[in-house]
């Protein structure tokens, strides 16, 4: 089989890859190409909350108005404690800097397609499996070979591989680790006068449970449920109908009766059974992120518990990070000498301490919400509520900042 070259390739076509290969192509940069082993754009999931920060994202790649005026934003939130019952405020990020964008929830399929309508043609390339990982003994080079046998030479290999990253295992990362917990996800619809749930959103936390309900827009409903993992249960996963049955069970007594009709408005091939996998955050800080001209982003380098819902909000900034970083590299010499090396290195000292406090703030936020013991609860219901609900997570409004304006000429 022969071997083709690109000037950048990214491994996975899911919000970091897509985002990514955007970025790049913002900053001047064309011969990207994205491989991606699915045979169209993957969404498994159906739905995802955009923070501030994803949205500031979207904004300087573009497409943020593509997206905005088909999700009405979050307007308000709230957080049940069922031990108690008591029901708390909770903090909605909200619009800041004044670009109108808060918190949304957006169909994957939406928010991958907005992306890839933004590329070239032929910038994606489906069906294509990356096997492995060689670097050439000129350096200045990475060679991916695919599962078909063929061959690509780069001179950028950026890994937007996912949990199981192929590319983060050839640089050395550890293997993500099991947090313990199981997450179900659906999508609700609702046909004539909507869900009437308004643009709120509620989470319903204790018992060794953490549920959610956040509108997409009039008509349709996006909700969770997180909880301890059993072997028994590891074995629905793929079985909708089952998965519906279990979820209708552990809520049935402790959740509002709105949980169980929104569980039976669920389109079963929207329900999706997954284990909740984390990178250890020390990983990120004592391990090498970069390997010459390889790298990692989004779940590739930080997979994380979904409890801040920034995973996919964190991919987007990573892209912005290496739009920035790789496109100076590109503008001083074409990629060529160190300055690829040097430029994914300097992405990474600025990514490494966010990605790990993310990662760390959502296992420590799951863990606490669905813990049961007098202590932890008092904790969560007395101190937590108000560091967490009322006075809002921070982090959720980081802004990553702009990408450089490149003249066409
Ligand atoms: C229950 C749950 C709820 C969540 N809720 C939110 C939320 O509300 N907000 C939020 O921001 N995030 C949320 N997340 C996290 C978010 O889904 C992920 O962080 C995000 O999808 C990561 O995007 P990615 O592109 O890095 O990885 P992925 O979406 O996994 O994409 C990786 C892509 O690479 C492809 N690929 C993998 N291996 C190869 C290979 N060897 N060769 C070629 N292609 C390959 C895959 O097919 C896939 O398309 C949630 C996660 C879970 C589990």
């Amino acid at each position: 089989m022969g071997e083709e070259f690109a000037d950048v390739v990214i491994v996975g076509g899911g919000i970091a890859g897509l985002a990514t290969a955007l970025a790049l192509k913002r900053v001047g940069i064309n011969g990207v190409l994205v491989l991606e082993k699915a045979d169209e754009l993957r969404a498994t999931g159906s739905a995802l909350t955009l923070f501030p920060n994803a949205w500031r994202a979207l904004n300087a790649l573009g497409v943020a108005h593509k997206l905005a005026p088909l999700y009405p934003p979050i307007q308000r939130g709230s957080v049940t404690l069922i031990s108690s019952g008591v029901t708390l405020p909770l903090s909605v990020p909200g619009d800041n800097d004044g670009n109108g964008m808060g918190v949304r929830c957006v169909h994957r399929k939406a928010l991958l397609q907005a992306l890839a309508d933004e590329l070239p043609s032929r910038t994606i390339r489906f069906g294509c499996h990356v096997a492995s990982i060689e670097t050439l003994s000129d350096s200045s080079f990475a060679l991916i070979r695919l599962g078909d046998g063929s061959s690509i030479k780069t001179k950028v290999l950026i890994g937007c591989d996912g949990v199981n990253s192929v590319v983060a295992q050839w640089l050395g990362l550890s293997a993500p680790v099991l947090a313990g917990r199981l997450a179900v996800r659906g999508l609700a619809s609702y046909g004539g006068h909507g869900h009437k749930l308004g643009h709120e959103a509620l989470q319903f936390v204790g018992d060794g449970l953490k549920g959610g309900i956040v509108p997409v827009n009039d008509h349709e409903l996006y909700w969770f449920l997180t909880y301890k993992s059993t072997p028994q249960e590891v074995e629905l996963v793929g079985q909708p109908e089952l998965i519906r049955k279990s979820v209708a069970e552990k809520t049935a007594e402790k959740f509002p009766t709105k949980f169980s009709e929104i569980i039976r408005n669920t389109d079963l091939s929207t329900l999706t059974l997954a284990q909740l996998k984390l990178r250890c955050p020390w990983d990120l800080i004592f391990r090498d992120l970069t390997r010459g001209n390889v790298a990692v982003a989004g779940d590739g380098m930080h997979p994380m518990t979904p409890d801040l819902g920034q995973g996919g909000c964190s991919a987007l900034e990573d892209a912005i990070f290496l739009g920035r970083n790789l496109g100076e590299a590109f503008q001083r010499n074409n990629f060529d000498g160190s300055s690829v090396e040097e430029s994914l290195k300097k992405y990474a000292r600025e990514r490494k301490w966010r990605a790990a406090g993310l990662i760390s703030a959502s296992y420590f936020s799951g863990w606490i919400q669905g813990h049961n013991g007098w202590f932890v609860q008092l904790v969560r219901d007395k101190l937590l509520s108000k560091i967490f609900y009322s006075r809002g997570v921070r982090s959720l409004d980081y802004d990553c900042g702009e990408l450089p304006v490149v003249s066409s000429g």
